[in-house]
């Protein structure tokens, strides 16, 4: 991959690249993107950048106050293997184009401001996440083309999408079990050649892979993994993850969610955030503590916990983020740590005698988390745990699911939902905004956000479950 400005317009000038695609990040976490003439992106707009309307883009600027500029990373760049002709792709940071600053909503700018807070701490220079995205390949019919007619009805009763027309495929015996479909092989594992071609796109791509497998779920959750890489380029890593697991998935007629929760009564897909930090080299999360972990480590979950209900409203963004934090599903429940313990908020994984491996799992997140946002307010948090030497309680040991319901009842827990997260963000979010790295704007912006745009559509909508409980009142 090239580095510098110079190398990726040579680069475009080679091998006859006739389409560069900018792309950068909106607040909720997706990718935009706008394709440009060869001969359109110079040297110079890799310092002052691309003009475009910004007004449009979600949670960003008023019509009034439209024009941004696009300025590309050349760190960013790799073949786009979805378009017939040759075209590049680069990710692109945002600037206001009458001070030339970078824009304080656009999520890149946010976790560069996380990047540095963390060396200007003096605590860490390096803070590495390992991401892992869980999610679910369903049939790309819900609605018939043609007939203009929906195939897949939502279940009242059960919560889930049921077909209205006649499975294809013949015997349907090898279908996994409930809750049994982590991993057996093929005919089983039906999707092993949708993964390994997802693999195998993303690392031409860029992305440093690292193995996939079918997941918990009844049929059609996967997960894929990469390996861990300083904060951004595991957030830029986690867009193209998504990017290219959705696409592969159309290609073979499917379509892939990761939607935290999208079946009643089975596994929902996380995106447990693995991270460490690390200073001149070296490793700060092992020592002599508790599973091997150092006070830093400590603290740091310390802070990750206290402001977890808060963080929660960046992490687990969605309504639907809470259906998933629910008992039974191997998705945390409990604001605790432990070693080993997948029941647990904060696993600490068991990873052998080698202190570069020591690592926290946060569990709480999915991936309808914007990764740079995400990513940052677990650092902030976190350092707020070291600054202020937050003691992180106990580690619990046991299988909190099973525990009696007044032990239970002692342990705080997630939020049950974003209305009740974004409550919390706004009384807690200090930790956040204090050092510069998230503004009072964008946390004011992001509450609205969510409220007007998620929280109040959802309360106007009838559920289909309120049929299966009130219809025949
Ligand atoms: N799907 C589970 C979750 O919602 C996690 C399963 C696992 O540990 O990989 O978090
Ligand atoms: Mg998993
Ligand atoms: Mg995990």
């Amino acid at each position: 991959m090239a580095q510098t400005a110079q190398e990726i317009l040579k680069m475009v000038q080679d091998q006859n690249i006739k389409i560069i695609d900018l792309k950068f990040i909106d607040m909720p976490g997706t990718w935009q993107h706008c394709s440009f003439y060869h001969n359109q992106i110079n040297e110079n707009s890799f310092i002052d950048g691309v003009p475009f309307d910004g007004s449009s883009i979600r949670g960003w600027k008023t019509i009034n106050e439209s024009d941004m500029c696009m300025v590309p990373d050349p760190e960013t760049a790799w073949i786009d293997p979805f378009y017939k002709e040759p075209t590049l792709s680069l990710t692109c940071g945002i600037k206001e184009p009458r001070t030339g600053d970078w824009y304080d909503r656009d999520p890149r700018t946010i976790a560069q401001r996380a990047v540095d807070y963390l060396k200007d701490t003096g605590i860490g220079d390096t803070a590495y996440f390992g991401p892992e995205a869980e999610f679910f390949v369903f049939d790309d019919i819900r609605f018939d083309q043609t007939e203009n007619k929906a195939y897949y009805y939502i279940d009242s009763v059960e919560g889930r999408w049921n077909t209205g027309k006649k499975e294809e495929g013949g015997n349907l015996g090898y279908k996994p079990s409930f809750k049994q479909a982590y991993f057996p092989v093929a005919p089983t594992d039906t999707m092993q050649d949708m993964r390994t071609e997802m693999l195998l796109t993303m690392a031409k791509c860029g992305v440093p892979v690292e193995q996939h497998h079918h997941e918990v779920a009844t049929g059609g959750q996967n997960e894929l993994g990469f390996r861990f890489a300083p904060l951004i380029e595991a957030a830029d890593h986690l867009m193209t993850y998504k990017y290219v697991i959705k696409n592969v998935a159309k290609k073979y007629g499917k379509t892939a969610t990761f939607m935290p929760k999208p079946l009643f009564n089975d596994n929902g897909s996380g995106m447990h955030a693995h991270h460490s930090i690390w200073k001149d080299g070296q490793p700060l999360f092992w020592g002599d503590g508790y599973a091997n972990l150092s006070e830093i480590a400590l603290h740091y979950i310390g802070g990750i916990l206290k402001h977890a209900p808060a963080l929660l409203a960046i992490t687990n963004p969605t309504t639907n983020s809470y259906k998933r934090l629910v008992p039974g599903y191997e998705a945390p429940v409990n604001l605790a740590y432990s070693q080993g313990n997948r029941s647990a908020s904060i696993r600490i994984p068991v990873s052998g005698l080698d202190p570069k491996a020591k690592r926290l799992e946060f569990r709480c997140p999915d991936a309808t988390c914007n990764p740079y946002l995400g990513f940052s307010a677990i650092l902030c948090a976190g350092i707020d745990g070291v600054k202020n030497k937050i003691d992180p309680g106990q580690s619990l040991d046991v299988d909190i699911y099973d525990l009696p319901p007044e032990q239970i009842n002692k342990i705080p827990s997630t939020p049950p939902s974003l209305e009740q997260a974004l409550e919390n963000l706004e009384k807690d979010h200090e930790f956040l905004t204090s050092s510069g790295v998230f503004t009072e704007d964008f946390i004011t912006n992001w509450i609205e956000y969510k409220f007007d745009n998620e929280i109040q559509p959802m309360r106007l909508r009838p559920h289909p479950y309120e049929f299966a409980l009130y219809y025949d009142v």
